[in-house]
């Protein structure tokens, strides 16, 4: 694998699963080693899914069953107050929170605006918590994804559609102007091809407006996509002549196969890399390019891939850049990838979890995606499912 890398001697050991679990009861591990050993058997999930979204649809009880499973591994809670826990449990190892407030799906003008004012509660959460570092929010839930698509697509608006853009405009400003009045970092997920155009023109604007003394609002870099890195630069470029800082939350990226499937419908060029080694190469240099541009570019690394959180940390010590400089975060998701997150707060670096919270049926799609996500890959067990094996067998308890 070509990677670009640093000579250093790598300086974060994510095998330490006695620190990754430490915060684990026994009982609390042996639970997580049963969960992700059903979601490490595809079938088991793919047979669960199907049930759940049935019994959902027929009211059948069966939320008590998935908050006391799938939903407690990776969600705070329902609501924002139900957080508290994780929040606190987090922030006793180091590790700080990014409320995700996770309902997917809704097109309506209602929820639109409700999802606002939920947000602008995470930001006054993060005003007033020491260990909330960020807020966050997807375009998509103040705002018609296909609205986003017609105006990338340059369609011709109706009235409506423009009064609509109109709300889109107010309600992210609204949002982006709060985060800055509060002193709250935010960041802007990526989304789909097809619309994360207007959602990179509408952050930059945000960035002009709220950047100007340090990063506030941050866009998100897809390095899986073959333009991402130059439009990076690019970025850094425009903020430097219009005078701004630029905020970088950098990932892989979530959409590789709907990507693939729509380029493949539609007969254009696929945007996605040909290749994970590519993807990786792209991810790595734009950790390089961001770092050795820290003056101007604040970044968080959104990531569970542990040889470019090691990269990142041995670049930072080749550029004398300190391990907490409040520039340079690491973020994973709750419930997963723990080695890495303990293992760098403990080694000192800005570390944040995500924490997805909402009404159980409306994160659904969302830990549908975990499931999948961590489900054996060609007879390979997931890398969750073995570091839990591993520690039990560390402790010497029986996984049962
Ligand atoms: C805190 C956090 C925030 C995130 N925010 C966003 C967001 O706003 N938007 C978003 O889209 N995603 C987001 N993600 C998800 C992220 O983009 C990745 O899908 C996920 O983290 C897996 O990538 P990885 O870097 O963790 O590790 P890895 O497991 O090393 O990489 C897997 C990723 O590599 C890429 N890949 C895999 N196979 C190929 C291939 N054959 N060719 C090309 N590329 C390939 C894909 O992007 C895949 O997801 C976020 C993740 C985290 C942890």
């Amino acid at each position: 694998m070509a990677y670009p890398s640093p000579k250093d001697q790598i300086p974060v050991f994510f095998e330490d699963t006695s620190v990754a679990f430490a915060s684990k009861s026994d009982a609390k591990l042996r639970k997580t080693y049963w969960l992700f050993s059903l979601m490490n058997q595809a079938r088991v999930v793919n047979l669960g899914t199907f049930f759940i979204k049935l019994a959902l649809k027929l009211n059948l009880p069966i939320k008590n069953l998935i908050r006391l499973t799938i939903f407690e591994q990776f969600c705070g809670g329902e609501t924002i107050n139900d957080c508290n826990a994780t929040i606190t449990l987090l922030g006793q190892s180091g590790i700080g929170t990014i409320l995700d407030y996770s309902v997917e799906g809704e097109d309506k003008e209602s929820s639109f605006e409700a999802t606002a004012a939920e947000i602008l509660k995470t930001i006054d959460k993060a005003a007033s918590s020491k260990t909330i570092p960020f807020s966050v929010f997807k375009v998509t839930g103040v705002a018609s994804a296909d609205l986003l698509e017609k105006i990338q697509r340059k369609d011709p608006l109706s009235e409506d559609d423009k009064a609509s853009y109109d709300r889109v405009k107010e309600r992210v400003e609204r949002l982006c102007s709060h985060a800055h009045d509060k002193s709250v970092r935010i960041f802007v997920d990526a989304e789909e091809s097809w619309i994360q155009g207007i959602i990179d023109e509408l952050t930059y604007d945000m960035m002009q407006k709220f950047n100007k003394e340090k990063a506030i609002v941050y866009n998100t870099y897809q390095l899986y996509r073959h333009e991402t890195l130059e439009a990076l630069k690019t970025a850094y470029l425009t903020a430097r002549q219009k005078g701004y800082f630029l905020g970088g939350k950098l990932v892989r990226g979530a959409y590789m196969e709907k990507e693939r499937l729509r380029a493949r419908e539609n007969e254009y060029f696929n945007p996605i890399h040909v290749s994970k080694d590519a993807t990786d190469t792209d991810y790595n240099l734009a950790v390089d390019f961001c770092l050795e541009h820290v003056e101007y570019i604040s970044i968080c690394l959104g990531t569970h891939n542990e040889y470019s959180s090691q990269y990142c940390a041995a670049k930072m010590k080749k550029l004398c850049i300190g391990q907490n400089d409040d520039r340079i975060w690491f973020a994973q998701l709750l419930g997963m990838s723990d080695n890495i997150s303990f293992n760098l707060a403990k080694a000192g670096y800005n570390v944040a979890k995500y924490v997805p919270y909402g009404p159980i049926n409306a994160v659904l799609p969302y830990l549908i995606r975990r499931a999948e996500e961590n489900t054996s890959i060609a007879g390979q067990s997931s890398r969750e499912f073995l570091l839990v094996k591993s520690e039990l067998k560390r402790r010497g308890i029986g996984s049962l």
